[in-house]
């Protein structure tokens, strides 16, 4: 770089910077794979635009490494996917809405059936094509999927299924992150009943916390979201998943505040001391959670910095008495999110799982996706 190379003008502007490792995603993608037997395949999860991260470009990149089954939640998440992936399988969460079959068979998506009625409406399209579908089967969440009832009625009327190609046989795990909680075990052996009243179809029963339950969990795909993204996927313990999010945020101002001023909104931090105060531009309009206030940290110069006061919409206030004002100066950055202080510390500090905290990332951060060759 010559001296006078400049950064890019929009990162010049940004307050805020999140750096995505899309290496990282597919090291964890890989990573999970060489937890399964040789008959189990790796699934992807990339709802919600990627957890946040992005589905245009993290989803290309996990096909990259091997991923050749993406799972979405919502039909219009489909029609979107399925423009940068002409060739994979494309599977929608939640179901088949009334009157968007043709939708589906003209993006070549795979409804995941989650009711009777959505059965019988898909079938109805389907003619004698043959048409693939996924068929969702409840085990112990109360939210999407067939009844114990529902699979009675199936195993009395098995023409209920008739015309259809049934591409998977699913349900959804309630306590995964901790293997000791006998709610997995009552699944499990749910699940294989359920499995023992339908037609023989690849099963699955893991999302990412599954896997590390076990082989017996397995199946034969899995279907991991957060943890390819760097959430921890065990509840307690270190987290077997690569980082994949680094965020900065830009000083605005530095300030020398007096013992007995107040900091923020409702004056709700008070200082017990002369001090200096780093004001950032992320807000709880970026996702910063408001939760957060009080409570979160930053990391500066190896040294963490308290997050004080009331998180407002565009700023946030840390107490950066003690740092050197060379490093916590206006234009410099704090960061929000690094590999020491993680999406899980981070949601731990706004009372939520790191999952909200991927999902809430702002639109207004400056993103530069790394790792695309990896
Ligand atoms: C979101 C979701 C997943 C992915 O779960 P993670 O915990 O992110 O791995 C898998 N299956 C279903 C049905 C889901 O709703």
């Amino acid at each position: 770089m010559s001296a006078t190379d400049r950064p890019p003008r929009a990162l010049a502007r940004a307050g805020a910077v999140l750096e995505i490792d899309l290496a990282a995603i597919a090291e964890n993608w890989r990573r999970i794979a060489a937890r399964l037997g040789p008959r189990t395949r790796c699934a992807a999860v990339v709802k919600a635009d990627a957890y946040g991260l992005g589905m245009a470009r993290v989803a290309p990149h996990l096909t990259g490494a091997g991923c050749t089954l993406f799972f979405v939640a919502t039909i219009d998440e489909g029609i979107a996917l399925r423009r940068y992936l002409p060739d994979v399988e494309i599977a929608v969460l939640d179901g088949l809405l009334p009157g968007t079959g043709g939708e589906f068979r003209r993006a070549n998506l795979i409804p995941v059936l989650n009711a009777l009625d959505e059965i019988a409406a898909w079938r109805n399209g389907a003619g004698t094509r043959g048409l693939p579908a996924m068929i969702h089967v409840d085990t112990g969440m109360s939210r999407l999927g067939l009844t114990r009832q529902d699979l009675a009625v199936i195993a009395r009327s098995p023409e209920m299924l008739a015309g259809l190609t049934l591409r998977a046989i699913l349900s959804h795990l309630a306590c995964a992150e901790d293997a000791a909680h006998p709610h997995n075990a009552a699944q499990l052996s749910s699940f294989r009943a359920a499995l023992a009243q339908l037609p023989p179809a690849p099963a699955g029963l893991a999302a990412g916390s599954g896997v590390f339950l076990g082989a017996d969990y397995h199946f034969d795909f899995v279907r991991p979201g957060a943890a390819l993204y760097g959430v921890n996927p065990l509840a307690s313990g270190p987290n077997p998943m690569a980082q994949v999010i680094r965020l900065k945020g830009r000083i605005l101002q530095v300030r020398d505040v007096d013992r007995g001023e107040t900091v923020g909104y409702g004056a709700a931090h008070r200082m017990d001391r002369p001090g200096r105060i780093a004001t950032v531009a992320v807000g709880y309009a970026d996702g910063w959670l408001r939760s957060a206030s009080h409570r979160g940290s930053a990391g500066i110069a190896g040294r963490r910095v308290p997050l004080v006061g009331r998180i407002s919409m565009d700023l946030m206030t840390f107490d950066v008495t003690g740092i050197d004002p060379a490093l916590a100066r206006a234009g410099s950055f704090l960061d929000l999110i690094d590999d020491s202080h993680g999406v899980d510390a981070v949601a731990a500090a706004a009372g939520t799982i790191g999952y909200e905290i991927l999902t809430a990332l702002g639109r207004r951060y400056h993103r530069l996706y790394r790792g695309e060759a990896g």
